[in-house]
């Protein structure tokens, strides 16, 4: 096991924890809570045939299933691992394998959406606690996934009002032995944060690399060949799941046009700075911009290497 995740748990945190949804974030968290010991029992919910057979194939769920109101049976804890715009569908479709006391969280990369969508099929008894683990990579599916993916990262919890705070305390609980940092606000705040920090600089790279490939008097092949002057680092966010993306898109409109405003008035000042010779303000800007950069590495959450600081050693 990789050292900086410690060592297993004496007692699990759960008896039965079922994941929905083996892909890159679902696959890693049955990692983490088995080589940690959080779970007694993992049980994997997907809808793909496909990804059951992987799943059991890699050996990272106790029990593997397309069915999921038999898989969420008798669990203490079930998490919705599915893009954003499933989660209600879910959601309906597990409520009569609901045992009472049973907690329900999700990863959704979007809060206020997906609480609407989940909460009213939800019965009596059972708690709801959205949890958004801010971690991922542009890959998908469950051989995607890697048992140190939250080690060192925020998980937000947006737990409506009224939530029972014990269920909290476990969620929590849950997401800190994965090594994740934890943080408590609220869904419209979540949404509005993260749809400056990831939602529209992941439509900035879509929309870079299209125009790219869309130009006719530079070539695709010198677009890719001179690459690392830049574009290759857009070309990563740009890989990542089209069908999530589009889900987050979908439902975090507001944020994200209120967000696209804002770019687009500093874009037009970006633009009349060059026009007219202000050396300065674009002297000024990119001093600024470099400051938070090295406020993102002091922090841990990014290292100085050139190459995006990702370490492949950690992937298990
Ligand atoms: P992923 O790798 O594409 O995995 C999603 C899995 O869910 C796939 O195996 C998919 O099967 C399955 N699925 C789709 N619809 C389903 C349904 N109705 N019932 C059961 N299974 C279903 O996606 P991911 O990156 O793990 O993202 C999952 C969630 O995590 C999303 O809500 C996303 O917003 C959130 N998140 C992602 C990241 C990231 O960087 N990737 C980071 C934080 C949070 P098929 O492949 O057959 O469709």
């Amino acid at each position: 096991m990789p050292e900086r995740l410690g060592p297993p748990r004496d007692t699990p945190l759960f008896e039965r924890v079922t994941l929905i949804g083996l892909g890159l974030i679902g696959s890693s968290i049955a990692r983490a809570a088995r080589h940690l010991n959080l779970a007694r029992t993992i049980v994997a919910v997907d809808a793909s045939e496909a990804v059951v057979e992987r799943v059991k194939e890699l050996g990272i769920a106790d029990e593997a299933t397309t069915d999921v109101v038999a898989g969420v049976r008798d669990a203490d804890l079930v998490i919705l691992c599915v893009p954003v715009g499933v989660c209600g569908t879910v959601a309906e479709a597990m409520r009569s394998g609901l045992k009472p006391g049973c907690i329900v969280s999700d990863v959704g990369s979007v809060k206020a959406s997906v609480i609407a969508q989940v909460q009213p099929h939800l019965p009596e008894g059972v708690s709801f606690v959205p949890a958004h683990p801010v971690a991922g990579t542009e890959h998908s599916g469950p051989d995607a996934g890697f048992v140190t993916l939250f080690h060192n990262r925020w998980c937000i919890l947006t737990p409506p009002d009224g939530t029972d705070e014990a269920a909290v305390a476990r969620v929590r609980a849950f997401w800190e032995a994965m090594g994740s940092n934890v943080e408590v606000m609220s869904a419209q705040h979540h949404d509005l944060v993260l749809a400056i920090t990831s939602h529209v600089p992941h439509l900035i790279a879509y929309n870079i690399v299209g125009t790219a490939a869309d130009l006719e008097t530079v070539t695709q092949g010198e677009v890719i060949k001179f690459s690392a002057g830049g574009f290759r680092d857009f070309t990563r966010i740009a890989a990542s799941d089209p069908t999530m993306w589009r889900d987050v898109f979908l439902h975090n409109r507001e944020a994200v046009l209120e967000m696209l405003g804002r770019l687009n008035e500093d874009i037009a000042l970006l633009a009349r700075a060059i026009r007219w010779g202000e050396g300065d303000k674009l002297f000024d800007l990119f001093t600024r911009t470099r400051a938070i950069r090295r406020g993102i590495i002091s922090s841990g959450q990014e290292t100085p290497e050139p190459d995006f600081g990702r370490r492949r050693e950690d992937k298990a």
